[in-house]
């Protein structure tokens, strides 16, 4: 039989939390899916230095569980496990959980998130596990007084390297642009760490290595009259090159626009459904920030509230 529920937020990243502080406080007793990273896209990085209200910064961990004992505390109920099904074209929703599990929804918030991006490459499904990762902060310790390479020129890539530098030996950043996209902060940051390298103007174009990553062929202004192939020697791999939201799910359901994000309307979390709201980074392809996300799962909470009043 199916649990029957009047809100469900699905995802447990800040979007998700904070849906699930505000809907719990309004007397929805939420029911929160956590999905398969438990914290969000948060807890892989290191340190959140920029999320109101934490001065001298915060472990993402502690963050998350600050946000998700604080919904406990309203009485939400959290389900550890992935949903793999959705039905948005019945009243009231109904949602799987592995399957198996099916919940009954007046209304759902879909705080699904985003995933990092791969390059395409063919060797880095050869290497997945052995040299390449998306994740510094969960893999670094791996690479301690190792040399490696982050792929990226944005905010996450400047991030990664700076972790890295502090673990290994040497850091390369492959950036294709002959600049950084990354805040101000952040390029100073990489740009006077002795330990990083950053090789503008080039692209990875294959891994190499017996039986796990050891070097990347890289080539300096591709397609250019001065074009140079160039080697480096590295242990480790790592892809920082943006991300992609979860909504593939929603997809019959959810209007999303050509990169996947959610179409919400306006400034508000509301889709093309009624009763389905949208938080956080699967809705959100400029600002993809914890505190705007939070900020959007807020919203969603209190649009589900009006949402369940009216019906
Ligand atoms: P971004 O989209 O900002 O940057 C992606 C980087 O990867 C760019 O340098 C881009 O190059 C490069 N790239 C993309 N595709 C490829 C490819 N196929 N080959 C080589 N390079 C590629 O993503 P981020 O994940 O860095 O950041 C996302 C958002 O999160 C941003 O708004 C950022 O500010 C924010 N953020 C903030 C943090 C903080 O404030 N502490 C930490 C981390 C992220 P190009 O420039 O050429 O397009």
């Amino acid at each position: 039989m199916a649990n029957r529920v009047k809100c469900l937020i699905i995802g447990s990243g800040p979007a998700g939390y904070t849906a699930a502080i505000y809907a719990s406080r309004a007397n929805l007793a939420p029911v929160l899916i956590e999905g398969p990273q438990l914290g969000g896209q948060l807890t892989t990085t290191t340190e959140v230095e920029n999320f109101p209200g934490y001065p001298d910064g915060v472990e993402p961990f502690q963050m998350m569980d600050d946000m998700k004992r604080q919904a406990e505390r309203f009485g939400t109920q959290f389900v550890s496990g992935v949903v793999t099904k959705v039905d948005f074209s019945v009243s009231p929703k109904k949602v799987w959980v592995e399957d198996t599990e099916e919940y009954e929804a007046d209304a759902v918030i879909i705080a699904t998130g985003a995933s990092a991006k791969y390059l395409g490459i063919e060797s880095e499904r050869t290497y997945k596990g052995r040299g390449v990762s998306a994740c510094a902060t969960c893999d670094g310790f791996f690479y301690r007084k190792k040399t490696v390479a982050v792929v990226g020129g944005g905010d996450t890539a400047c991030e990664e390297a700076n972790y890295l530098a502090g673990l290994c030996e040497k850091v390369y950043m492959i950036v294709r642009k002959p600049y950084l996209r990354a805040s101000e902060i952040m390029q100073q940051r990489v740009l006077n760490n002795p330990k990083i390298e950053v090789l503008f103007e080039h692209n990875t174009v294959q891994l190499t290595g017996e039986g796990k990553v050891q070097g990347a062929d890289l080539v300096y202004r591709k397609g250019e009259a001065d074009e140079v192939m160039k080697h480096i020697a590295i242990d480790g791999f790592f892809l920082a090159i943006g991300h992609h939201p979860n909504t593939e799910l929603f997809k019959d359901y959810v209007n999303r626009d050509a990169e996947g994000y959610i179409i919400v309307d306006g400034d508000s979390p509301r889709t093309n459904v009624p009763g389905v709201f949208a938080a956080g980074d699967c809705a959100d392809p400029h600002y993809r920030q914890a505190i705007v996300a939070a900020g959007s799962g807020a919203k969603a909470a209190i649009e589900a509230d009006k949402y369940i009043k009216s019906i």
